[in-house]
């Protein structure tokens, strides 16, 4: 069942024409099917339904207010990265019981609200921060649930910007490390380790890594329980199961979950699992419109009005996006790159991409953008933000309003003499 797929000749997003969308809410014009996040949320979930589990959806994938709203519902948790992240999903109606904070730069103030938001776990990455969440909880007169993260050493075979368990990244703390943490832990009066966390990267395409870190995790688990005694009630296993945005194979959430649950059953853990491009990336477009083309010597582009402040992966990652024609014409195709109006070579969605011979003026869906699109996009060169609509059925609600130019300067207004 596809919520984004051609009818008559023309490109739906569920029951409604994306070049309708486009006409009433402008483009760029970010475009998400209610339907799919639902499925994509549900058939995640439902996979660990063997094991006592909580879903915390990863906020950063696609943090809009709406998406978070319809997640909630759904019944998710939240796995959030910031105070700015806690806000989005209490105020979305996320139970703060169901929230687990991770990252490595939790400031005083975050940690703070969080702590009188009542959230699940902190997943502490560093010994500093769990001597600062000891004290900031001792001084609110509560305790803290934490679970420390564990950088498991392995390869998960991805983009090294968004591989996270190998020995030399920033993330979490090697197991020798964590021991003597999670001892700290222990003796610090207002810290409850109740859990223990990992997440290796992003996009993974196969199921080893995930393999490899649970074993791991799980001798360690073995060794808290008999060398320090403690009670570990939580497995969060992280989030990264990989989509297909080209030629990619990544194994089904059902292939995924069963690969894992045998291990996980035979322990009294409940599991916690943070997905979000799972669940994001392919319940989303990104629609733009040709505002030129132009033939070099060299080479065929297709100047679109989205850019890499609308979608960074291309340019940040050299990630592929499938790009196709809103109404497609069956002209020859000839080889282009789409790029956009930044300033920046790196500006471009496509490079050395065969297609259709499109015109000024003809709309193009970039597909997979529902998953860290929006949430990465920024202002740069002046560029008011996209637009956002939820598509669910043939209702359609503007999730966010385009920004205007008095947005971008409306905080800046106070330094004029
Ligand atoms: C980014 C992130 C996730 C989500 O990763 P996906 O690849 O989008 O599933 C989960 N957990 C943590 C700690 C993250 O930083």
């Amino acid at each position: 069942m596809h919520h984004f797929e051609y009818r008559d000749g023309q490109l739906f997003a569920e029951d409604v024409p994306v070049a309708r969308l486009a006409e009433e809410f402008g483009t760029p014009l970010y475009v998400y099917s209610a339907a799919t996040f639902s499925r994509h949320f549900e058939i995640f979930d439902a996979a660990f339904n063997e094991l006592p589990h909580l879903t915390c959806y990863s906020v950063k994938a696609n943090s809009n207010l709406s998406v978070l709203n319809l997640l909630a519902k759904k019944g998710a948790g939240m796995d959030i990265v910031s105070g700015g992240e806690l806000y989005r999903a209490l105020a979305a109606g996320v139970p703060a019981d169901k929230i687990v904070y991770s990252g490595v730069g939790k400031r005083p103030e975050e940690i703070k609200e969080a702590l009188e938001a009542g959230i699940l776990m902190f997943n502490v990455e560093s010994q500093a921060e769990l001597v600062r969440i000891n004290e900031i909880a001792q001084a609110m007169g509560t305790r803290a649930r934490i679970s420390l993260r564990i950088n498991p050493d392995v390869d998960p075979q991805t983009h090294p910007y968004i591989s996270t368990g190998m020995k030399k990244n920033k993330f979490g703390l090697d197991m020798e490390t964590s021991m003597q943490a999670y001892a700290l832990a222990k003796s610090l009066p207002a810290l409850d380790p109740v859990g223990l966390d990992c997440h290796i990267g992003s996009q993974l395409t196969s199921i080893e890594p995930f393999k490899e870190a649970m074993d791991k995790l799980m001798a360690f688990h073995d060794r808290l329980t008999g060398e320090l005694g403690l009670d570990i009630k939580y497995l969060d296993l992280g989030g990264g199961l990989g989509i297909q945005y080209n030629e990619e194979d990544p194994p089904h959430p059902e292939v995924f979950a069963q690969a894992l649950i045998p291990v996980l059953k035979e322990r009294p853990l409940t599991v916690i699992l943070e997905p979000g491009r799972v669940i994001a990336g392919n319940s989303g477009l990104l629609i733009t419109k040709v505002v030129y083309t132009k033939d070099t010597p060299s080479k065929h582009f297709v100047i679109v009005d989205a850019a890499m402040n609308d979608l960074t992966r291309p340019a940040l990652y050299g990630s592929y996006h499938r790009i196709a024609e809103v109404e497609p014409r069956h002209r020859t195709a000839s080889i282009v790159d789409v790029v956009g109006p930044i300033c920046e070579s790196s500006d471009f969605l496509a490079r050395e991409r065969t297609m259709s011979a499109v015109q000024s003026g003809e709309l193009l869906a970039v597909f997979s953008a529902g998953a860290y699109g929006f949430s990465m996009s920024s202002q740069y060169n002046s560029r008011c933000r996209a637009a956002e609509v939820l598509v669910d059925g043939a209702t359609v609600t503007l999730a966010r309003a385009r920004e205007t130019y008095e947005d971008l300067v409306a905080l800046e207004r106070g330094g004029l003499k």
